[in-house]
């Protein structure tokens, strides 16, 4: 049975006490199994479960707590894509590969909303919706991102103007969106407690405080040593993210974690629904900002990343900064609960599903959108193991490749800061065109009302009288604007 979960709004939950002896269960006996999932994540959970469904005996071993890691800390939302712009994805592998690997994340979330519903995960709270906002003037590159998810994937998007996208969120920031109608939030944390007891109610086996230490895929019997007891599997399937360790040093070495952080806002009244009128999530094209409303008047956030790990409370201030930034109009906004999670980053961003030599099997860099991902690796892998589908070898283009290691933690770093001012500063840019554009409008419009004047009063003009603004000045206004004048 699911613990009770002890608050209605978002964010990292120890389990209650009651039945912890029986739900905390570590390994001490060894075991056989036909299937060993490592890591008890949104990842090892879905997998676990898949195949247990079909029939496999599953052990799962988690080295801390189901859902400790980044898999607990999530904002819920169920979004298409893996991430990547659909344009990289593209040139990577074409038009016609790029749509079946959408389609895989429809069919990963509309899993993750059947599980949400059918088995009546208590109090998951769906909202419908995602908006993805540019806070660029790029109407042009919008229209080709809805002709490549609409026309070619026949994906559900719509193309929303700066009027809409301003009706809904009252900030000058953000220019056009693509609403996805059929993404959807839920109660992460109540998902991955959900998806827990339904995979312990189709028989997998959960040992926590039981990392694997080593493991030997040689033979066709895998063996697996723990701490106190080993096991043996057909097949072993790594998805212990970036915490993996010993058990993988190579996979671990193709993963760059970042540390994403996030807040709950004390409730703000009112004045939240005056500012957002979108239930959905929103988030930016450039992934600095992703946040919704939850519990009807607080905000949950997720800020910047990190690839080094920052105590979560040293980035409210930096959080609270970008919801002033973006909201001025909420005034001071108190965080009541920050915390933060690591996500693995592969150098092509996309997800490592599949099989690494016979009975080996990976899910892992899900990155920061692994709700729908994580689910469609489940199935994938599963019915690879089961049925032979190879439908994961969709994900062959995307092999293991070195993420750089500490270095390439620094440059990471040094990338994400440039990205985050490049984008804050692709913004400015943008705000003060639309602001020389309105101006040019003005005067523009300032001329026309004088020109009718002077036409409807001819016999008032004198050699040396000038209209109000001449088109002289206007040009020369407008070359002062654009020569990055002060206005
Ligand atoms: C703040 C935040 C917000 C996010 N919001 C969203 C969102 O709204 N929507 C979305 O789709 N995604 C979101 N994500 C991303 C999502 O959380 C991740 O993509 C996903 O949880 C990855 O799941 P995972 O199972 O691969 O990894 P993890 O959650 O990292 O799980 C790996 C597990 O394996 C265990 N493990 C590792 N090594 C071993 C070992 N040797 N032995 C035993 N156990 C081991 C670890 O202890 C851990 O529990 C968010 C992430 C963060 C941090």
């Amino acid at each position: 049975m699911t613990p009770p979960v002890t608050s209605a709004t978002n964010g990292p939950d120890p389990l209650p006490t009651e039945a912890a002896a029986e739900l905390h269960a570590r390994l001490t006996f060894d075991l056989d199994v036909d299937l060993c999932v490592i890591g008890a994540g949104l990842a090892g959970l879905s997998v676990a479960l898949e195949a247990a469904q079909l029939g496999l005996s599953v052990a799962v071993l988690e080295g801390r707590r189901v859902g400790w890691a980044a898999s607990g800390a999530t904002l819920g939302s169920v979004l298409p894509g893996y991430g990547v712009p659909i344009g990289d994805l593209i040139d990577r592998v074409g038009v016609a590969h790029a749509g079946e690997l959408w389609k895989l994340s429809h069919e990963g979330m509309a899993i993750v909303r059947a599980r949400a519903t059918e088995e009546a995960m208590p109090g998951i709270a769906l909202s419908a919706g995602a908006l993805e906002v540019s806070n660029v003037d790029l109407g042009d590159r919008l229209i080709t991102r809805l002709q490549t998810l609409g026309v070619d994937f026949g994906s559900e998007v719509e193309g929303w103007q700066i009027d809409r996208v301003r009706e809904v969120l009252r900030t000058q920031r953000y220019f056009h969106a693509i609403h996805f109608p059929d993404a959807f939030q839920l109660d992460g944390r109540r998902y991955i407690r959900g998806l827990e007891a339904m995979a312990r109610r189709a028989g997998v086996r959960i040992f926590e405080d039981t990392p694997a230490l080593g493991i030997d895929s040689s033979g066709i019997r895998k063996r697996i040593v723990t701490p106190h007891a080993r096991l043996r599997a057909s097949d072993i399937v790594l998805a212990g993210n970036v915490h993996l360790g010993a058990a993988s040093p190579r996979l671990t070495r193709t993963l760059l974690p970042m540390w994403r952080t996030a807040v709950l806002t004390a409730p703000l009244g009112e004045r939240l629904a005056e500012a957002i009128a979108f239930p959905g999530s929103i988030a930016d094209t450039h992934g600095v900002d992703h946040y919704r409303i939850v519990g009807g008047d607080r905000l949950l956030w997720t800020g910047p990343e990190t690839t080094f790990e920052i105590p979560p409370r040293r980035l409210e201030g930096l959080i609270r900064r970008r919801i002033a930034a973006l909201y001025p109009q909420l005034g001071a906004v108190a965080i009541e609960r920050s915390w933060s999670g690591v996500i693995g980053q592969t150098v092509h961003g996309m997800p490592q599903i599949g099989e690494l030599r016979r009975g080996l099997w990976v899910a892992s860099g899900f990155g920061r959108q692994g709700l729908a991902a994580t689910t469609i690796a489940g199935r994938l892998i599963a019915r690879g193991i089961v049925h032979g589908d190879r439908r994961w070898q969709l994900f062959d283009p995307f092999e293991l490749v070195w993420a750089g290691g500490r270095i390439g933690r620094v440059v990471g770093q040094g990338v994400a800061i440039a990205e985050r001012r490049t984008a804050i500063a692709a913004g400015m840019l943008a705000r003060y065109r639309e602001r020389a554009a309105e101006r040019r409008r003005l005067r523009e419009e300032r001329l026309e009302a004088a020109n009718r004047s002077v036409r409807r009063f001819p016999a008032e003009r004198t050699p040396t009288a000038r209209p109000a603004e001449s088109p002289d000045h206007a040009v020369q206004d407008e070359h002062r604007a654009d020569s990055g004048g002060q206005h």
